[in-house]
C-alpha cells in the first residue's frame, strides 16, 4: 500500500523563501516597534498611566507580534521537513535573528507592566476595557511579586550565561557527543551508538538486543557519571539559590506560577498518582503472562508485544477519524475535515523531514497545519487522531486575537489526547482480536509513561531538591537511590529495576533544563482522561460546553477554562474518573488476554 503523498500549503504565510512579502514584514515591523517604543517608552509605568491607554498599547503589541511572527512560523516550518538543506537552515537563522532583534525594541512594555503597583493594576483591570487582556497582563505579571530590582536582575540575566544555561549546554553536548557501545547480540561487532539510537533498541522485540542495548547504555551513563552528577548538582544549587534570593515558599514554586496552578491542585494529583500506582503492576503481571519471561526487568517495559498487522491508507484514516470525532461533535469533525480539504497537512514519508509530528496554531488571522509521516500503520491514525485534536483546538481558537490564542501550558494537550481517546475507541472496535491487544498494550503503556512515570521523576526531583538544600552536595549513588526507590515504587514486584537501572536519572534532560515541568504531563493526560470519562457520562449535554472551551483558547486560565465545562480542579471525585478509565482498559486488556487461552 503506498503512503500518501500529501503535502501542506503554506500561501497563507508566504510562497517562497524568496517571497518579496517577507523582506516587506520585516520592514514594517522594524518602523512599528521604532513608532511603538517612541509612544509607549516611560508612558506605561508612569502613573498618569490610563485602562485606555494600556489597552490601546497592547492591542498595537499583539497586532505587531502576530505579523512579525509569521516569517519565523514559515522558517520552521520549512526547517521541519528539510531540515537537510542549508538554504532552509541559512533562512530560519536568519529569521530568527531577525525576530529577536524585534523583541529587544519591544521589551520595555512589559517590565512597564510589571512595575505597576498591585492596586493600581487592580484598579485599571476593573475597567472594561481591559476586560480582554486580563490574562494576558496577569501572565506577563505572574512573577512580579518575586522579581528583584533592574539591577539585581541584570546582573541575574547576564551570569545566567555562565551559570545555569552553561551547565544546560554542557548537558546537551556531552549526551549528544558521547558514543554508546552496542555489543550486537547476531554479530558480535561492537557498534557505536547515539543516545536516541540505543535508547530505541529498548523497544526491540528480540530481548538479547534490548540486554546488549540495557548494558550499553548503561555502561555509557557510567563513563559520564561524574560530569552528568556535577551539572545536576549545579542545577539544585541554581534552584536553591533562587528560592533564597526571591523568598520563594518551595522548589516548585516558579514552575507552578508558570503553569497557573495552584499547589493544592498539583499536589492532589500528585498524591492521587502515587495511590493508584498499582494499576502499573496489575498491568505488568499480565504483560509478563504474555511474554512468557520468568521475570521482567527494567529491559522489558517498552518490548512490543505483537505489531499490529492491519493497514490503513491515509484515505480510509480520514474517514475513520472524521466519523469517529463526528460521533462525539459534529463540529469537531467539520474543523478536522478542513485540514484535509485545503491541505493542511503535510503526511508525505520523504527524506529530509524530521521526525515525530506537530501540529503549529500559527496565528489566528492565518490557519494552523499538522506535519507527519503516514506510513498506512495504526499508530499512523493515533499519531493523526492527536495532532488533529489539536488541530480542532487551533481552528476553534481562532476565535481568539493572538495574545487569546495559544492554549495554556498544561491543557495544551488536552484536546489532542481527547481526540486520540475518541479514535482509539474506534479503532479497537473494529479490530481483530491480536490488533486488539497490541492496541491496548500500547496505550496503557503510553498512559502509564505520562501519568505514573512522570509523577514517580517529579517526586524524585522533589527529593533531590530537598536533599540538596539540607544536607548539600549529593553523589551519583544518593541521587542513583533516590531513582531507584521512585521507579521501583511505580512497578511495584511487576518489574525488576536491575542495578544498572540506578543511574537512568543522569539522561532526562527536564531534570536539567526545565525543573519540575515533568508533572505538566501527568496532570495534561490524567486530565483529558478524566475530562473524556465525564463526557461519556455527561452524553451530547457536554458537547457544546467543550467546543465552546476550546474556542476559548488561551484568553482564561486553566482553572476558569476547566470550570466552564463544570469541573473542579480540587475535586477528588473529578480526577478519579480518569483512573477509573485507565483501570477500564487494563480490564479489558485482561479479558482481552484470558480469552486466547
Ligand atoms: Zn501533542
Amino acid at each position: 500500500m503506498p503512503a500518501p503523498q500529501v503535502r501542506w500549503d503554506l500561501s497563507a504565510l508566504f510562497s517562497s523563501i524568496t517571497d518579496p512579502k517577507i523582506a516587506e514584514t520585516w520592514a514594517r515591523a522594524e518602523n512599528a516597534a521604532d513608532a511603538f517604543a517612541a509612544k509607549y517608552r516611560g508612558k506605561i509605568a508612569s502613573p498618569d498611566c490610563t485602562a485606555e491607554l494600556l489597552a490601546e498599547g497592547i492591542s498595537e503589541l499583539e497586532a505587531l507580534i502576530q505579523d512579525a511572527a509569521k516569517p519565523g512560523s514559515y522558517a520552521n516550518l520549512l526547517f521541519a521537513v528539510e531540515a537537510n538543506n542549508p538554504e532552509i537552515t541559512g533562512f530560519l537563522q536568519d529569521q530568527s535573528e531577525k525576530g529577536s532583534g524585534i523583541r529587544v525594541k519591544l521589551f520595555f512594555f512589559d517590565l512597564e507592566i510589571q512595575a505597576i503597583g498591585q492596586d493600581r493594576m487592580d484598579a485599571m483591570l476593573a475597567n472594561p476595557v481591559l476586560q480582554k487582556y486580563k490574562h494576558y497582563i496577569n501572565q506577563v505579571r505572574v512573577s512580579t511579586a518575586y522579581t528583584l530590582s533592574e539591577k539585581e536582575e541584570v546582573i541575574l540575566e547576564e551570569t545566567a550565561n555562565t551559570g545555569v544555561r552553561a551547565w544546560v549546554r554542557l548537558f546537551e553536548e556531552v549526551l549528544a557527543q558521547h558514543e554508546f557501545n552496542f555489543e550486537n547480540p547476531k554479530t558480535g561487532s561492537v557498534d557505536k551508538l547515539s543516545e536516541s539510537e540505543i535508547l530505541n533498541l529498548l523497544r526491540s522485540p528480540d530481548r538479547a538486543v534490548r540486554e546488549a542495548a540495557g548494558n550499553g547504555f548503561s555502561e555509557g551513563l557510567g563513563k559520564l557519571s561524574h560530569v552528568l552528577t556535577y551539572i545536576f548538582n549545579n542545577i539544585l544549587l541554581d534552584k536553591k539559590i533562587d528560592i533564597k534570593l526571591r523568598d520563594r515558599p518551595y522548589a516548585e514554586h516558579s514552575r507552578h506560577m508558570e503553569n497557573e496552578l495552584q499547589k493544592p491542585t498539583v499536589d492532589l494529583v500528585m498524591r492521587l498518582c502515587k495511590e493508584k500506582q498499582d494499576l502499573v503492576a496489575r498491568y505488568y503481571r499480565v504483560k509478563r503472562e504474555i511474554m512468557g519471561l520468568p521475570e521482567l526487568t527494567h529491559i522489558d517495559r517498552y518490548a512490543p508485544l505483537f505489531e499490529t498487522k492491519e493497514q490503513i491508507s491515509y484515505d480510509d484514516a480520514r474517514t475513520l477519524i472524521i466519523e469517529a470525532f463526528g460521533q462525539f461533535s459534529g463540529e469537531m469533525s467539520q474543523r478536522a475535515d478542513e485540514f484535509f480539504d485545503k491541505n493542511w497537512i503535510d503526511a508525505e514519508p520523504r527524506n529530509g523531514k524530521t521526525g515525530g509530528a506537530f501540529c503549529s496554531y500559527n496565528t489566528p488571522d492565518t490557519h494552523p497545519v499538522i506535519m507527519m509521516s503516514y506510513l498506512n500503520k495504526m499508530d499512523n491514525v493515533m499519531t493523526l487522531a492527536h495532532e488533529l485534536g489539536h488541530g480542532v483546538h487551533a481552528s476553534l481558537s481562532r476565535a481568539q486575537s493572538y495574545f487569546n490564542f495559544h492554549g495554556t501550558l498544561p491543557l495544551a494537550e488536552l484536546a489532542s489526547i481527547f481526540g486520540e481517546q475518541v479514535v482509539f475507541d474506534r479503532l479497537v472496535k473494529e479490530a481483530s482480536e491480536e490488533d486488539k491487544l497490541a492496541l491496548y498494550a500500547e496505550k496503557i503503556e503510553g498512559t502509564f509513561a505520562s501519568v505514573f512515570r512522570q509523577a514517580a521523576m517529579f517526586r524524585f526531583e522533589q527529593r533531590c531538591h530537598n536533599l540538596r538544600r539540607e544536607e548539600g552536595e549529593l553523589n551519583a549513588e544518593e541521587i542513583g537511590a533516590v531513582w531507584q526507590d521512585e521507579l521501583q515504587g511505580m512497578f511495584g514486584d511487576s518489574v525488576k529495576m536491575g542495578d544498572q537501572h540506578s543511574a537512568w536519572w543522569s539522561y532526562v534532560g527536564h531534570f536539567i533544563f526545565a525543573p519540575f515541568y515533568v508533572y505538566a504531563y501527568s496532570f495534561g493526560e490524567l486530565l483529558s482522561m478524566s475530562l473524556y470519562s465525564r463526557a461519556q457520562k455527561e452524553g451530547p449535554e457536554f458537547e457544546a460546553k467543550y467546543i465552546k472551551m476550546l474556542e476559548m483558547g488561551g484568553s482564561k486560565t486553566p482553572e476558569e477554562l476547566m470550570a466552564f465545562v463544570g469541573v473542579n480542579l480540587d475535586d477528588e471525585a473529578f480526577w478519579l474518573g480518569g483512573f477509573e478509565a485507565i483501570e477500564s482498559m487494563i480490564s479489558t486488556f485482561e479479558g482481552l488476554w484470558a480469552a486466547t487461552k
